[in-house]
């Protein structure tokens, strides 16, 4: 890892419980699936549509996927439009990836926050 990854000190090696949700050994709510990515609920929504879409590779965190394998980033942003049109998103939506600590990434297998359904405030702290 490089010197300045935000997420060097985060010991991230294990498994995460998206690569579980994705083997399908932890149930989520599925919410669209294509050959390369899948989209499921968050389970502590912080808006009225809240679902999160993950690569089925995984890869930490979103600058590790666009330098690894920009094609798949870009299935995850497909997808990700993909689901607000079928969650009826069409006042707009936010698509957020969290990445590294100070931002409050929790999990390490990427994945983008797609938040809609209602008025959004400016976000920041
Ligand atoms: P992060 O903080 O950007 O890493 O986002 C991780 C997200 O995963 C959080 O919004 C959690 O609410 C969500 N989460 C944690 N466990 C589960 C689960 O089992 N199913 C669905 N979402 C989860």
């Amino acid at each position: 890892m490089s010197e300045h990854d935000p997420t060097e000190a985060t010991d991230d090696s294990a498994e995460t419980l998206f690569e579980r949700i994705i083997a399908r050994e932890i149930p989520a709510d599925i919410v669209h699936e294509t050959a390369t990515t899948l989209a499921f609920r968050d389970i502590s929504p912080q808006a009225a549509t809240h679902v999160l879409v993950v690569p089925k590779t995984r890869y930490r965190t979103v600058a590790e996927l666009a330098a690894a394998d920009p094609a798949l980033l870009a299935d995850v942003v497909a997808t990700a439009a993909r689901v607000a049109e079928l969650e009826g998103l069409d006042n707009g939506y936010r698509l957020v990836f969290n990445t590294g600590a100070d931002a409050g990434q929790t999990v390490f297998h990427v994945h983008a926050h797609v938040v809609g359904g209602e008025q959004l405030g400016h976000f920041g702290r």
